[in-house]
């Protein structure tokens, strides 16, 4: 009697529980397919990156002595679908079985699941083995709650798993936080460090992707491909980054510049969601660092936060919020993205310089997706929806079930309020506090209207002025409307002007 077990493109865990024991009657199923290319546009790296990680693992599992049965790209029996290429193999195996690891996004696991339930032989879902918590933790946790308040969680996680607490339950260093450490800009040293991220040459499978007519945009970079593609990889990754960036993660947290594109970031986001590296192995990883004494106690806790906190958050999240959650627009924006999101030409500086980024690396670092580019959207009114689908396009580490809530709830506060106590907001000032994006740029920080006033600073006001209903009762917002008080009524409706202007022209900022 014959299983097929299917692994999904970001099921590649090696350590998965099904790979302990080679078994004669159990083949391991892989496919590459235009479904999972085509469903948003994709930055050319992702595809490649994913191809190329799944293509390792086959060959790893079958060197292991597991039966696997790869369906390329090319191949010509390949329907493109994943229900269409179960159905062969069904049949061509004479199946008994089916098995998959349960999908991380909705779209997947609703598919998997009503084609599992037209079968007339066994199904049977399993865990990936990879989260801390399970889909629906979170929501047990907040229960009722309106706002899901991340701290919360985190320090419930911290607890359940002991993570830099002490024997009775103290955490480490005496408090569960150590953001008030971690706030700096960069003035340009320490140095970033070497980029220790493996080279390969992907150049022919690119062809074969391209051949196949999957449309991509970004560079592909498959000559010089820097993403790490299997554990070992992964595991020279996070050393590198432990030893050379970990001691200065905190501070610089948030800092960013137009000249060094990682900083002090650990560039892990697609291996871990990938599932080649365990999250349990990276924390282990970082709070031995520090008990050594090679990270100080604030980058060590501000980094696992992350994602001890936010990783399995916005996963919770996500699992109680869908399928409703990507429709959510509490401000109503329907503004279509502007078309320099494709190219990054715009005379903003510090757009540019973050999607440039996104389009060289297929990555950009939080702060830049929170405070450069989400920022712009929401106070432009962009399309939350539109916008979703970029962000997960462009990043090598998009997988809906991390990407969303990051975009619709973090960064556009889409969703009302339930994932940030508050927009995340900025006038020029905090860019400019926070980078070097502003020396040097075509508009003036300092100006709120005239044709080179820095445009975020009048849909800045503008968008508090709109928002005065929804927003001013929100205690975190109290300083801003605060100073929107100050403005006089003059001012204000030069404002109001610029940013109508402004919001009607996206296209030629
Ligand atoms: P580091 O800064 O080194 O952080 C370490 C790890 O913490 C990351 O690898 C990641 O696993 C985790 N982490 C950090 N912040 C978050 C967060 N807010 N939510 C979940 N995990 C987090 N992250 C993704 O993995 N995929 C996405 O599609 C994604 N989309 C985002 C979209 C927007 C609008 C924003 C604001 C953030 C998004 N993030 C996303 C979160 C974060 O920006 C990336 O995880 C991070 O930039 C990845 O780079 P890194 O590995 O160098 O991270």
């Amino acid at each position: 009697m014959t299983t097929l077990r299917l692994i999904l493109g970001d099921q590649l865990n090696c350590q998965h529980s099904w790979y302990k024991q080679v078994r004669d009657d159990v083949i391991y199923v892989m496919m590459e397919v235009r479904q999972e290319t085509d469903y948003v546009l994709h930055h050319a790296q992702k595809i490649i990156a994913i191809f190329a990680a799944m293509r390792d693992f086959a060959a790893r599992l079958h060197a292991g002595g597991h039966k696997v049965h790869y369906f390329a790209i090319d191949d010509a029996d390949n329907v493109q679908s994943v229900s269409g290429n179960l159905n062969q193999l069904i049949s061509h195996y004479q199946a008994r079985a089916l098995q998959w690891q349960a999908p991380d996004e909705w779209r997947l696991d609703q598919q998997l699941q009503e084609y599992a339930a037209s079968l007339t032989i066994a199904t049977e879902m399993a865990d990936t083995e990879h989260f801390y918590s399970a889909r629906n933790e979170a929501a047990t946790f907040f229960g009722q709650r309106s706002n899901w308040v991340m701290e919360h969680f985190y320090r419930h996680m911290r607890l359940r798993h002991r993570v830099m607490v002490s024997e009775t339950g103290a955490p480490a260093g005496g408090r569960w936080n150590f953001d008030q450490d971690n706030r700096e800009s960069w003035p340009g040293m320490p140095w970033e460090p070497n980029d220790a991220r493996p080279r390969h040459d992907h150049s022919a499978l690119w062809a074969t992707i391209e051949a196949s007519g999957a449309r991509s945009f970004g560079q592909p970079q498959a000559d010089n491909f820097r993403w790490p593609l299997n554990r070992e990889e992964a595991l020279v990754q996070l050393e590198a980054f432990i030893q050379h960036a970990l001691p200065h993660f905190g501070r610089f947290q948030d800092a960013m510049s137009y000249k060094e594109w990682r900083l002090f970031h650990s560039l892990l986001s697609f291996a871990m969601n990938v599932k080649m590296l365990s999250p349990h192995t990276v924390i282990a990883r970082v709070e031995q660092a520090w008990r050594d004494g090679l990270a100080p106690i604030a980058a060590a806790e501000g980094y696992i936060r992350q994602i001890l906190g936010w990783r399995e958050y916005v996963r919770g999240v996500y699992w109680h919020r869908m399928p409703g959650y990507v429709e959510l627009n509490v401000f109503g924006h329907n503004t279509p993205l502007p078309w320099w999101f494709w190219n990054g030409e715009t005379r903003m500086r510090c757009l540019s310089s973050a999607i440039g980024q996104s389009l060289e690396h297929a990555h950009s670092h939080h702060i830049n997706r929170l405070m450069v580019i989400g920022n712009f959207a929401l106070l432009a009114g962009v399309s939350p929806k539109e916008l979703h689908q970029w962000y997960l396009g462009i990043y090598i580490d998009a997988f809906e079930w991390v990407e969303l809530p990051n975009t619709l709830g973090m960064s556009q506060y889409a969703d009302g309020g339930l994932l940030a106590t508050k927009p995340y907001i900025s006038s020029a000032a905090y860019i400019d506090r926070m980078s070097d994006y502003c020396k040097g740029c075509h508009y003036d920080k300092k100006q709120r209207v005239g044709e080179r006033a820095c445009p975020y600073n009048a849909l800045y006001w503008d968008f508090l002025d709109r928002n005065r209903g929804r927003l001013e009762n929100n205690h975190r917002m109290a300083m801003m409307y605060k100073q929107l008080q100050r403005i006089s009524e003059e001012d204000l409706a030069a404002i109001r002007e610029r940013a109508a202007h402004l919001r009607s022209n996206l296209n030629a900022a």
